[in-house]
C-alpha cells in the first residue's frame, strides 16, 4: 500500500493571511482530504526581524474561518512537534554538525564587508548572480579551530556538489532541472545560529514525514537547494508541486504592495464576504473542474480536486467573479442565517434604536438580492436613515395617470397597518381602479414614493420609508 499522504502548509508569521497563501493552504488541505491524508501546519518563524506578534495565530484563525482545518501542527499539536521552527533550533544544529563532520558543509568566517566586496568584483566582471568564492573552504582544520576559539562569528555554508543536475518532477509543471554550476555554496546556518529557510524546511519535512510539498511558484528556485540537503542525508525527496502565480486583469503579477487590491482574507470578512464563497473562489484560482461549472461546496471540492487539473498558466484575480460568487451564496442562505450575518453590517453604521425587529428584518431581506457583499447594505440603507437628495429622473418617457397621485395619497393616508402586505394590496387596488398595470403602475408609484426609478419590492420600500416620509414625498412630487 502507498504511504499515507502528509502534506504541509508552512506559513511565516510576517503578516496577515494573504489570498495567495490562503490558496496554497486550501489546495494543500483539499489534496490531504481527497487522499485521506494528513494536513500539517508548521510555522516558519526563523526570519526573526520580520516576525509579527500573533500573526501566526491570526492566520490560523482566518484559515479556520474559511473552513480549512488543521489536522496536526502549530497550536493543535501532533507526534512530530514542536511545529514552530524557533523551538527546533537544537534539532537543526544537530544536522548542521553532521554535515560539517561529513565535510558536506563548512564554516565561513568571511565578514559582510568582504562578501560585499567580492560581490562588486564579480558584478564588474559581468556575473550578476553572486557565487561565494570558497575562501573559507580552503582553511585548514587548525585555522578553523583557532578562529572558533577566538569566537569569530561564522556562517555555515553548504558545499554544493560539482557538475550535478537536480531534477524533479513537479506535480503541476512536469520535469524541471537545475544545474549545480549555477548555485554557489549557500548559507545553511547564519551567524546568529539560526538556520536558513532552505535548510530548516528540509529537516522539518523529513522529520515530520512530509510526502508532498505544494506551494507557490516563487519557491521553484529554492527546490534544488532543498533537494541537495535531502540527498546529502540520503533522505527520500518528497513530491513537489508549485502553483502558478496570481495576476491582475492586466496580466501583471499581483504584488502584496498593490494598494488597489484588497489582498488579505480578513479584509474580505470585514466587507461581508462569506467564507464559503471565498473558499469557492480561491479553489478556482489555479484549478478548474474541466467544465463551465463554478459553484462548489467544500465537500464537492474535496471529492473533485485533481492535481492533474491544476492550471499551468497564471491565475487571474477577478474581483467581479468573487463578488458574483459571494452574491450567489448570500442569495442561497436561509433567511435566519442571513439576518444573523447581515445585521451587524447595518448596526455598524446606523443607530437602530428607533427601528423595530420587523423593520430591520424587512430591510435586510429586501436587500438580500441586491448586495454583492454585506457592507453594501450601508449604501442601500442611507435613504432610510438620512435625508438623501433624490436622483434626477427623466420623466418625459413615463406615463403618469392623471388621478394616480391623488389616489395614492388618499390610500396611503388611510392605510392603518402600513405593513408590506397591506401595501401590496393597496397598489393592486389602485391598478384595478385606474385600470393600469405593470410598469405603468409600479414605476410612477415608485418615483413618487421613493424618488428613485428602480429598486427592490416596491411595497417593502414604501413600508421601510414609513408613512410620514412617503406622504411627504408624494406631496412634494411634481410631474414637471
Ligand atoms: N515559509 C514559506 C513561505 O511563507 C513557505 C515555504 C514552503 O512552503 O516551503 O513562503
Amino acid at each position: 500500500m502507498e504511504k499515507q499522504m502528509r502534506i504541509r502548509y508552512a506559513p511565516s508569521p510576517t503578516g496577515q493571511l494573504h489570498i495567495g497563501n490562503a490558496r496554497t493552504a486550501l489546495f494543500d488541505y483539499l489534496l490531504a482530504k481527497h487522499y485521506k491524508g494528513v494536513f500539517v501546519l508548521r510555522v516558519e518563524d526563523t526570519d526573526v526581524a520580520r516576525n509579527i506578534k500573533n500573526a501566526d495565530l491570526d492566520q490560523i484563525n482566518d484559515l479556520k474561518w474559511l473552513g480549512v482545518e488543521i489536522d496536526e501542527g502549530a497550536f493543535v499539536g501532533g507526534p512530530y512537534g514542536p511545529y514552530f521552527q524557533l523551538e527546533r533550533l537544537e534539532i537543526y544544529k544537530k544536522y548542521v554538525d553532521i554535515l560539517i563532520k561529513e565535510k558536506k558543509a563548512y564554516h565561513c568566517f568571511c565578514t559582510e564587508e568582504k562578501l560585499e566586496n567580492d560581490k562588486q568584483k564579480q558584478s564588474k566582471k559581468g556575473n550578476m548572480a553572486f557565487k561565494y568564492n570558497r575562501t573559507c573552504y580552503k582553511l585548514t582544520p587548525a585555522e578553523i579551530e583557532k578562529k572558533l576559539k577566538l569566537k569569530t562569528p561564522y556562517n555555515v555554508r553548504f558545499l554544493v556538489p560539482e557538475n550535478t543536475t537536480y531534477k524533479f518532477k513537479d506535480l503541476i509543471r512536469g520535469d524541471i532541472e537545475f544545474k549545480s554550476l549555477d548555485i554557489g555554496d549557500w548559507i545553511i546556518q547564519k551567524t546568529n545560529k539560526i538556520p536558513t529557510y532552505n535548510f530548516a524546511v528540509v529537516i522539518d519535512d523529513e522529520l515530520m514525514k512530509i510526502t508532498h510539498v505544494l506551494r507557490g511558484e516563487e519557491h521553484i528556485s529554492n527546490t534544488p537547494k532543498q533537494i541537495m540537503i535531502f540527498e546529502a542525508f540520503n533522505w527520500k525527496i518528497p513530491t513537489f508541486g508549485h502553483l502558478t502565480i496570481i495576476v491582475k486583469e492586466n496580466r501583471k503579477k499581483l504584488s502584496k504592495r498593490d494598494n488597489d487590491y484588497l489582498q488579505f482574507i480578513s479584509q474580505y470578512r470585514e466587507l461581508g464576504y462569506l467564507p464559503e464563497a471565498i473558499l469557492n473562489f480561491l479553489a478556482l484560482l489555479g484549478w478548474s473542474p474541466g467544465n463551465e461549472k463554478e459553484i462548489f461546496s467544500k465537500d464537492q471540492l474535496i471529492k473533485m480536486i485533481d492535481e492533474k487539473k491544476f492550471s499551468k498558466s497564471p491565475s487571474v484575480f477577478d474581483i467581479k467573479k468573487l463578488q458574483w460568487i459571494n452574491s450567489k451564496y448570500i442569495k442561497e442562505m436561509n433567511d435566519i442565517d442571513y439576518i444573523n450575518f447581515a445585521k451587524p453590517f447595518l448596526e455598524k453604521y446606523f443607530n437602530l434604536d428607533k427601528k423595530n425587529k420587523d423593520w430591520i428584518n424587512c430591510f435586510l431581506i429586501t436587500y438580500k438580492k441586491e448586495i454583492l457583499y454585506a457592507d453594501q447594505l450601508k449604501t442601500f440603507a442611507k435613504p432610510f436613515f438620512e435625508n438623501t437628495p433624490s436622483e434626477k429622473i427623466d420623466l418625459s418617457d413615463i406615463n403618469f395617470h392623471k388621478e394616480l397621485k391623488e389616489q395614492l395619497l388618499m390610500k396611503i393616508s388611510d392605510c392603518k397597518n402600513f405593513s408590506p402586505d397591506d401595501l401590496k394590496s393597496l397598489i393592486k387596488e389602485i391598478g384595478l381602479e385606474l385600470n393600469i398595470k405593470g410598469k405603468e403602475l409600479y414605476m410612477p408609484i415608485r418615483i413618487m414614493c421613493s424618488g428613485a426609478q428602480h429598486g427592490p419590492e416596491l411595497n417593502n420600500v414604501i413600508y421601510l420609508l414609513g408613512k410620514n416620509k412617503v406622504i411627504e414625498n408624494i406631496r412634494n412630487f411634481n410631474y414637471e
